[in-house]
């Protein structure tokens, strides 16, 4: 992508609605504009990053065994009303009318079209296990919608349903997942924590969150210094236990001490067994030839929250430090003098082809600015990579190699390999 040509509107203070940093650099560094509260268009730099972390997402859960689909954000009230949450989800639920006065909703989540679906086209335990998965838009008209992306009303979520003949069944799926989640934040490379958790509205027998950790988390989860053992405390609250007791006391499991830290949900796993199966009667024939209620699993990712957890955990002053995973553009050539030399601008627009058709993302600075406008762009949007082509390139074809953690060389433009070495 050529510079002068995106659509890239920075900011230089950011406005004073955003209070998180996640949010202030989003708007700083031209990814997203809000249209309404909790409602965000994204721009092409912020789409970028989104389509990278569904591209993770998407992988790994093909890889799990799961089988994508996408349903339909408009939903009925009559499937609604049959697991009652027509009345139980309150004002969360958005729901619209058509021209006929019919009753709709926008999907908070999807429990009730996926259980519908398979009752109506899944009959025997030998089609079984399924895993269904979508990525998709959801609305929840959220009470205070805030931070961003982080707290939206119209946001971006990995949902999916497993539906499995018995417990044992369900017990093994929902570990494939809990793997896959940690493949997911794996592969970003985002620090995080699976933690115990309430089960609220979507219901169940048993759930895990998956938190980011960051100072600006809503959620304040207490953990153990040695062991996995966590828990998010909203859990504790239900159970009458006392928070602040906890800090510093060995842990329940017996290893290491409690530490209270804020952590950012990004992924929720439940093991719902038979809730919703009942309501709907969503059966299956078992292998005596017997109707037989399903078990059900869900599993969600909150993929535009993760853009901003994954700025809340790598910003300096400067700007965004993107994982290389999930940056807009691998490598920013910031070419100085491209429009007055054309030395300059044959050389830096050989190195972008040369560069692209190696399989890189890459962006070329080939604005009128110079250096410092340039590299302060740069740094804000985060790119891991900078190539600064400029007089020296012209005296004795050097090229400078400025990562974004601030490492710096000169190198021969020919030698593209010291630049396949910063990416290993
Ligand atoms: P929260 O406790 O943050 O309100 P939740 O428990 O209601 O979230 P789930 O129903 O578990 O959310 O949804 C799955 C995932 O979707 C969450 O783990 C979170 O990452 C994401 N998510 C939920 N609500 C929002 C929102 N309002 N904006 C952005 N992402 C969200
Ligand atoms: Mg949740």
């Amino acid at each position: 992508m050529l510079l002068s040509k995106l659509l890239l509107p920075t900011l230089k203070d950011a406005p004073k609605e955003a209070e998180v940093i996640s949010h202030k650099l989003m708007l700083r560094a031209g990814l997203v504009r809000k249209v309404a509260s909790g409602i965000y268009t994204w721009l092409p730099l912020g789409l970028k990053v989104l389509r990278k972390i569904e591209n993770i997402v998407r992988e790994e859960m093909d890889a799990s065994g799961a089988q994508e689909v996408l349903m339909p954000m408009v939903q009925p009230k009559e499937l609604w009303n049959e697991t009652n949450r027509w009345e139980k989800m309150g004002p969360e639920l958005l729901r619209i009318k058509d021209r006929h006065e019919r009753d709709f909703c926008l999907g908070p989540t999807h429990e009730e079209v996926i259980t519908d679906l398979i009752r109506n086209n899944v009959k025997s335990y030998k089609e079984l296990p399924l895993n269904i998965y979508q990525i998709q838009t959801k609305f929840r008209d959220e009470v205070r919608p805030r931070y961003g992306v982080m707290r939206g009303r119209e946001f971006l979520m990995k949902d999916s349903y497993s539906f499995n003949i018995d417990e044992a069944c369900l017990q093994s799926t929902y570990l494939t997942m809990r793997n896959t989640y940690k493949n997911i934040l794996e592969r970003i490379g985002l620090d995080y924590k699976i933690v115990a958790a309430d089960s609220g509205a979507i219901g169940g027998d048993a759930s895990e969150e998956f938190h980011v950790l960051a100072e600006t988390g809503e959620d304040t989860i207490a953990i153990s210094s040695e062991s996995e053992f966590a828990i998010n405390t909203e859990l504790l609250l239900k159970e009458g236990e006392d928070i602040s007791s906890l800090e510093g006391k060995p842990s329940p499991d017996g290893k290491g001490t409690i530490q209270i830290k804020k952590g950012i949900e990004v992924g929720h796993i439940f093991k719902l067994g038979k809730v919703y199966a009942e309501d709907m009667k969503a059966n299956v024939l078992n292998n005596e030839g017997k109707a037989s209620t399903l078990h059900m699993g869900c599993y969600g990712v909150g993929v535009s929250r993760l853009v901003a957890a994954a700025i809340e955990q790598n910003n300096d002053d400067k700007g965004i430090i993107w994982p290389h995973s999930i940056s807009p553009f691998d490598i920013n050539i910031i070419a100085i003098g491209y429009e007055k030399d054309q030395q300059i601008a044959e050389a830096s627009l050989k190195l972008y082809k040369d560069l692209q058709e190696m399989g890189y993302d890459v962006l070329l600075d080939d604005r009128k600015d110079g250096y410092g406008t340039k590299m302060k762009d740069s740094e804000l949007i985060g790119v891991p990579l900078n190539i600064v082509i400029g007089k020296q390139y012209i005296e004795t074809n050097e090229v400078e190699l400025k990562s974004r953690s601030g490492d710096s060389s000169l190198n021969d433009i020919s030698n593209l390999k010291t630049i396949l070495d910063f990416f290993k």
